[in-house]
């Protein structure tokens, strides 16, 4: 059954650590995957960042966001949104994913509607790292992409 055609809109609600900052999403994630880049590692602080991507108007935030942008290793710039009062990254906003907007998997309010369908530079990923070798992996981004 394609829930979308049967009128089922599915929706994502999320926030930060603070609930000063939440947001809605209507419609499906057109990408989601655990995604091993150093860049990941590093803003995080964790072995991988599990992703979604979402259309950008699908997606809306209530609350004051703080944006810091950065040259990504990809060598686009990546400009994340904070939450202004407790620091918690809400959105990632990548030039090179146009017309798309991120969120991370764990500020979902129900964060197991998040389904991965991929690792993806999984040549990056650290050794301690667990990966669910169910899914496929990539070195970077799966081919075509
Ligand atoms: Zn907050
Ligand atoms: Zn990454």
């Amino acid at each position: 059954m394609d829930l979308e055609k049967s009128g089922f809109v599915q929706s994502y609600g999320g926030g930060c650590l603070c609930r000063q900052v939440t947001y809605v999403v209507t419609g499906k994630p057109v990408f989601q995957f655990n995604c091993h880049c150093r860049d990941c590692q590093r803003s995080t602080g964790c072995g991988y960042a599990p992703v979604m991507f979402f259309k950008r108007d699908a997606l809306k935030v209530l609350g004051a966001l703080t944006h810091y942008t950065i040259r990504g290793g990809s060598g686009h710039t990546i400009s994340r949104g904070f939450c202004s009062s407790c620091g918690a990254q809400v959105v990632g906003d990548a030039a090179m994913a146009e017309g798309l907007i991120s969120v991370r998997a764990g500020t979902l309010d129900n964060p197991d509607l998040f389904t991965p369908k991929a690792n993806v530079f999984a040549s990056q990923a650290a050794k301690w790292a667990a990966m669910d070798p169910g899914l496929p992996a990539f070195d970077r981004w799966p081919p075509g992409t």
